[in-house]
């Protein structure tokens, strides 16, 4: 994976080397912390590179440092202006990954009380592709961890201390010769994948948990429930979903940044509808990919542009 060349740090721009922490930082030990994860794309014919929803991105960034109690004194526009910065500078031309995290900066042992803590911002970008090897043909299991709870860590926060969670559902999913897992709550419902939000085809009605399944609310989600709707013109409910419904679905898929629209096509061996991927999985990554390109005019505010423009549209 290519480094990046730059990174913001004890707020300037610096080359990424000089962006380091102590080994006392309390963030590092106790988990304390938020990040994002923002896609941008690489536009060929217009020779620009477009953040996918930056500002909604940056407002869930914010709302996870608010859930930690940590006042940032940055706006949406602010770490928006930053990124920009940042991306100029390195100058990809092609699609990147921006990764925004706030940390508690304090370097003591022991300081756990939230208003205590100095919260530091630090932002970089690189180069990055697909984030599943097969997009269109995933195999999933049920991870046998529970999704942590809104009592215990909310999963609606991108809290860097909640990813202990993740990389257990991960890792046992993997080891065990599946692309990923869907984790439930510890009612017993699907919550969502490790790093991902879910959704299946039930009868022609596209369903998606509901926000109050522990599931981390997800931009894409957002947005892929607005494609079905508006350009598919597909119902989308959003309700608590039983395991077993999963087996019986005509379709599923994944959504996130990182994994994009993934079709989900087996679940612990067994078909999901006719175990290739979808109708409905396969149109939507149609509209997805043209819309987070600013191929599509309709959806162009959600494309922020990097560079001055060079190409007309
Ligand atoms: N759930 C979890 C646990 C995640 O880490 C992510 C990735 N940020 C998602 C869902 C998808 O969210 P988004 O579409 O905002 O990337």
């Amino acid at each position: 994976m290519p480094l990046p060349k730059y990174a913001y740090f004890e707020g300037e721009i610096v080359p990424f080397e000089d962006a380091k922490i102590s080994v006392m930082t309390s963030g590092l030990h106790y988990g304390i912390g938020a990040f994002a994860g923002v896609r941008a794309y690489w536009n060929e014919d217009e020779e620009q590179l477009f953040v996918f929803r930056a500002y909604d991105h940056f407002t869930r960034f914010l709302n996870s440092a608010k859930l930690l109690s940590f006042e940032l004194g940055f706006s949406q526009e602010d770490l928006i202006e930053i990124t920009r910065e940042l991306l100029r500078k390195e100058g990809w031309r092609e699609d990147a990954y921006i990764r925004p995290l706030v940390y508690a900066a304090n370097e003591s042992i022991g300081i756990l009380r939230l208003q205590d803590l100095t919260p530091e911002v630090t932002i970089f970008t690189l180069p990055f592709g697909g984030y599943v090897p097969n997009e269109e043909n995933t195999h999933i299991t049920f991870s046998s961890w529970h999704r942590i709870d809104d009592n215990a860590i909310p999963a609606r926060g991108k809290i860097t201390g909640a990813y202990a969670n993740t990389a257990f559902i991960k890792t046992d999913a993997t080891r065990a010769g599946f692309d990923e897992a869907v984790v439930l709550n510890r009612n017993g419902h699907v919550s969502e994948g490790s790093g991902e939000n879910f959704f299946m085809v039930r009868d022609g009605v596209v369903v998606t948990p509901p926000v109050t399944d522990n599931i981390l609310e997800g931009i894409t989600r957002r947005t892929v429930m607005e494609l079905l709707r508006e350009e598919m013109g597909v119902e989308v409910v959003e309700r608590t979903i039983d395991r077993t419904e999963v087996y019986l679905a005509e379709e599923a898929f994944f959504t996130g940044s990182a994994v994009q629209v993934a079709a989900i096509t087996r679940v612990d061996h067994r078909p999901i509808g006719s175990g290739v991927m979808g109708p409905i999985a396969s149109g939507l990554r149609d509209i997805f990919f043209a819309v987070v390109r600013g191929k599509n005019e309709k959806y162009r505010h959600w494309n922020t542009p990097i560079y001055e423009a060079v190409k007309a549209k």
